[in-house]
């Protein structure tokens, strides 16, 4: 995102909201070497099949972690020191590909308390052992990957869906703010630009009218 010095951030946010504006899930994970360099990034496709960084499109399995691991070179596969960061906590699908990979750091830009599954590297004896470990993100990158999450899931399910009480009771403040800005309609449901996401999240939408 232009202007924002979200480093590896920046690259996760720019393809979470592609995914959001091609209509599938707002959410992408990019994996870095030991070195810092981007080896791989994936986003979810699970509802469009626009030709992007993702070859695992319109199935239940084209989650932006499984598209970023498919992704990985043959010669980075099995380097150590990989990380992978992801926008959304991963849900049990996506954190047991990532314990298949070399991957052992997980960075994730905002938690999922529907779906999301890091608990299980804990509890799992089989996952316990792989030692990964998990970073969770704060501030306005975490703000920002939450809002592509929410707000793709809202133009999915309708409000009564369990995943709503979820995520509201998870992030109250960030929850309500989204939700006044569709009741009220400044908020476009189809499409954002990078501006309007960073005024969606920074509540200052008077001009989100005009979009
Ligand atoms: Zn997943």
């Amino acid at each position: 995102m232009s202007g924002l010095m979200f480093g590896i951030w920046e690259q996760c946010i720019d393809l979470a909201l592609e995914a959001y504006n091609a209509g599938s899930i707002g959410i992408a994970a990019v994996i870095i070497d030991a070195n810092g360099n981007v080896v791989a990034a994936g986003r979810n496709q699970l509802k469009d099949s626009l030709v992007s960084c993702s070859a695992i499109r319109m199935t239940s399995i084209a989650h932006a972690e499984i598209n970023a691991l498919n992704n990985l070179p043959w010669d980075k596969q099995k380097v150590r020191g990989l990380t992978l960061y992801t926008t959304v906590e991963p849900c049990p699908m996506c954190i047991g590909a990532i314990a298949m990979s070399r991957i052992r750091r997980v960075v994730v830009g905002s938690a999922d308390p529907y779906a999301g599954s890091v608990h299980l590297l804990e509890i799992d004896d089989y996952l316990r052992q792989k030692g990964i470990a998990v970073e969770f993100t704060q501030g306005k990158v975490e703000e920002i990957c939450f809002a592509l999450h929410y707000l793709s899931l809202r133009h999915y399910h309708k409000p009564e869906h369990p995943v709503f009480r979820a995520l509201q009771a998870r992030y109250p403040a960030y929850a309500r703010k989204l939700d006044d800005l569709l009741n009220s309609s400044f908020l476009p449901h189809k499409e954002l630009d990078e501006a309007q996401l960073m005024q969606a999240v920074d509540g200052e939408h008077g001009e989100l009218g005009s979009g």
